[in-house]
């Protein structure tokens, strides 16, 4: 488990450089490691592909960000946010787990689970709406996962519809740290990558200080949309859109119950301070009588069973995809040998110092 692999010792940069350099003497995992059999999906920085380890045939999610890019847009804290956050011992049920991480001259690659069961909206777009139990248990899943990431001193920030996953069992599995933030920008062109930034909390939207809270009105967007089929504040016209998100009362209308009308209610509240989980974050969620059939114990340890099961027959069931790509390489650019370790790699990539990250000692492929 990569989990063991990240300490909080003095000595990191040297312990870094050292498992890098038996990183690629020993491990050798590398871009070439891995068949890339077909784009999944798009972000601003670059894109996740699925690929196949060579060795093992195990399946995984690849993203491969352009340094370039990153770079250029000035936005290389933001991965080196995303990077710290995925190494930051971050193991959660309804988190994606990473595996590794490596670089080449021109490009980062982060090797995660690949997660199969679809985006949560994609299941939501075909049924218009959850019921309540379904959308409670949805919801539930992510406010633990957000309440242990706010644990970790970590907002999520940019909880939307695509970074919200299911697995081949039907659990939530929340990916992207970090990585799009270009939706932000209401005037930006770039905002088409992100998708519609619908759940930009208003602080966001004026781009005012935020804090974890942010990760809470997102929530009651999500919940909202499960249970409407519609956006909270939702127009057709951004600049609508996002005057309603400032200045209008969330429509609650009353064919949901009293108990989740309260919970968004208090979610969507355009002040921070007076938002739900302003005071005591998760907790107050947590203790929601909206959640009150959830035993938070059962969910963490997954004992709830999911109420939708996706139709994949296991965790590598690729029906999705056209078996037209399943052996053809998707850029031979990806395959490169040359992962750069130690000193060559802080020489020609200043600004990603000591990102290769790997098992040091086993080197089995999990
Ligand atoms: P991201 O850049 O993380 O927003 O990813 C872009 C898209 O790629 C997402 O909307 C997902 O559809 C897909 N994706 C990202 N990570 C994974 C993963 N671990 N497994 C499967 N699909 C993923």
């Amino acid at each position: 488990s990569w989990s063991s692999m990240t300490s909080p010792e003095p000595n990191l940069a040297l312990r870094e450089e050292s498992s890098d350099f038996l990183f690629y003497f020993c491990s050798r995992i590398k871009p070439c490691d891995f068949d890339y059999l077909k784009i999944i999906g798009k972000g601003s920085f670059g894109k996740v592909l699925l690929a196949r380890h060579k060795e093992t045939t195990k399946y995984y999610a690849v993203k491969v960000l352009q340094k370039k890019i990153i770079l250029k847009k000035k936005e290389q804290k933001h991965i080196m946010a995303e990077r710290s956050v995925l190494m930051k011992n971050l193991k959660h049920p309804f988190l994606v787990g990473l595996h590794y991480s490596f670089q080449t001259a021109d490009k980062l690659y982060f090797v995660l689970d690949y997660v199969n069961g679809g985006e949560l909206f994609y299941h939501l777009q075909r049924e218009r709406v959850f019921l309540e139990p379904r959308a409670r248990f949805y919801a539930a899943e992510i406010a633990s996962a957000l309440g242990y990431l706010h644990s970790l001193h970590i907002v999520y920030r940019d909880l939307k519809p695509e970074n919200i996953l299911l697995d081949s069992e039907g659990h939530i599995v929340l990916t992207d740290f970090g990585l799009c933030k270009e939706g932000l920008d209401p005037n930006g062109t770039t905002s088409t990558f992100c998708g519609t930034p619908e759940y930009l909390a208003p602080e966001v939207l004026q781009k005012q200080a935020y804090d974890r809270t942010v990760d809470w009105w997102c929530l009651g967007s999500v919940l909202y949309e499960m249970l409407y089929g519609l956006p909270p504040f939702y127009s057709r016209n951004t600049a609508e859109m996002y005057n309603n998100i400032l200045h209008k009362a969330p429509v609650l209308k009353p064919n949901i119950s009293n108990a989740g009308r309260e919970l968004l209610e208090g979610l969507l509240q355009k002040e921070r301070s007076k938002r739900l989980g302003a005071k005591d974050d998760f907790l107050e969620l947590k203790y929601h009588c909206f959640f009150s059939p959830i035993n938070w114990d059962d969910l963490m340890a997954k004992k709830i069973s999911p109420p939708f099961v996706p139709s994949v027959s296991g965790p590598t069931d690729l029906r999705h995809f056209d078996p037209e790509f399943t052996h053809l390489p998707v850029s031979s650019s990806l395959c490169s040998d040359t992962v750069m370790v130690t000193s060559s790699m802080k020489e020609a990539a200043g600004a990603f110092p000591g990102f290769s990250y790997g098992p040091p000692a086993d080197h089995s492929f999990m």
